[in-house]
């Protein structure tokens, strides 16, 4: 259904956000080390009119069911998706911004949980259709922050600030080079040199909590072992002392230190365009991921594998947490599409798991 079929007159705004994809720096956001996401094609779009009074109405095309309402100003947590819009108004008018009623129609491109951000899209593009509806005086590192509370505080979701900074702040066809620490951040345009494919493993995320949270207090124990606030404190030259902690806390520390240093040298590579040394990086820090921090699975490193024996295909890495999910690779331009597929076929027929291509994105059957 159309805004206008849905509320009986046209919107006032319409605003969008991008999705993301991390290329490089996995792990390293919780050692106060660098991370480098880039903008996928696929958006949110989020249509708007205000309304007298509080009452606010949101549907989203990607949910299929009547519009939700709520006041503004009285937000409730209710476990579902409409906890991601009301914790935005929550957030802004826990700052004082005044934000009034609205009709609200969402609509997105970004696959709904698969680790390409769907959550900061919508979150992004609804900051953008209330800030300009509205006229609050926000800027673009604001909306992220705002972002990130309302789903650490108002969601429940414990994440970083990576994707929100990501997708206000890069552009289409930009990676954001972000400092986790001192929140510095640069965008880099990406190279024409290389094309960006996503494949998923079909592997749903088992356990990945646990994990995740055995990670991190290995990371906190070699950094206090070794002396220092965060691993991003380490460099090249301590790895020695760190390789003599007792096991694995010595490879958990070897992957954030070279890790650190892989975006960068990352970051170096996309400025100059050189898609062989970025492929270089991309498989190496897949290998530190699999051997090192121990965060990839077998069918993960698979479709790395397969990456590895197309020409066209410069490098591939694990990216998100692990435990499953998805590999980003760098194809050369125009090959992406169909080295994906091929890539996707033949993983599908020695494993049985069915692998989505979501970037790029198919020409068929996907929403604009
Ligand atoms: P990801 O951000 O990787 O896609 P998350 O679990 O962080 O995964 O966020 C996905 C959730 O965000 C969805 O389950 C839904 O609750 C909410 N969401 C995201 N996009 C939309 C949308 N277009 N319409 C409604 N809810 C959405
Ligand atoms: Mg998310």
């Amino acid at each position: 259904m159309t805004f206008e079929q849905l509320y009986g007159a046209p919107p006032d705004v319409r605003a969008s956000a991008p999705g993301r994809v991390n290329l490089i720096g996995e792990h390293t956001d919780y050692n106060g080390g660098y991370v480098l996401p880039t903008t996928i094609p696929q958006r949110t779009v989020v249509e708007l009119r205000p309304r007298h009074g509080g009452a606010v109405r949101v549907f989203s095309a990607d949910i299929g069911q009547p519009p939700i309402g709520y006041i503004a100003g009285a937000e409730v947590r209710h476990g579902r998706w409409i906890d991601y819009v009301e914790g935005i108004t929550w957030a802004l008018t826990r700052d004082g911004f005044a934000v009034g009623g609205a009709d609200i129609r969402i609509e997105s491109a970004v696959p709904l949980g698969s680790g390409l951000s769907s959550s900061a899209a919508l979150e992004i593009a609804l900051l953008r259709a209330l800030r300009e509806a509205f006229a609050l005086p926000i800027d673009d590192v604001q909306m992220a922050r705002l972002g990130q509370r309302a789903e650490n505080e108002f969601v429940g979701a414990p994440v970083g600030l990576m994707d929100q900074m990501a997708c206000t702040l890069a552009g289409d066809g930009e990676a954001l080079f972000l400092d986790t620490r001192s929140l510095e951040w640069s965008v880099v345009p990406m190279p024409a040199s290389v094309e960006l494919v996503v494949v998923t493993s079909g592997v749903a995320h088992h356990h990945a909590k646990g994990d995740y949270r055995t990670r991190r207090a290995e990371c906190e124990e070699a950094a206090r072992r070794l002396g220092v606030a965060q691993l991003r404190d380490l460099g090249a030259g301590d790895l020695d002392r760190a390789m003599r902690l007792p096991e694995p806390l010595g490879r958990r520390a070897r992957h954030v230190v070279t890790e650190d240093d892989r975006v960068l040298a990352a970051v170096a590579a996309l400025r100059a365009g050189d898609a062989a040394e970025l492929g270089r990086l991309f498989y190496a820090s897949h290998e530190s991921m699999r051997d090192d921090y121990e965060v990839s699975i077998p069918e993960i490193d698979l479709l790395v594998e397969l990456a590895r024996s197309v020409p066209d295909v410069y490098g591939a890495r694990l990216t998100g947490g692990g435990f499953g999910g998805a590999v980003v690779m760098l194809a050369r331009p125009g090959r992406g599409r169909e080295v994906a597929h091929a890539i996707a076929a033949d993983y599908a027929a020695r494993t049985g798991q069915r692998p989505t291509v979501l970037i790029p994105q198919s020409a068929v059957g996907g929403r604009p």
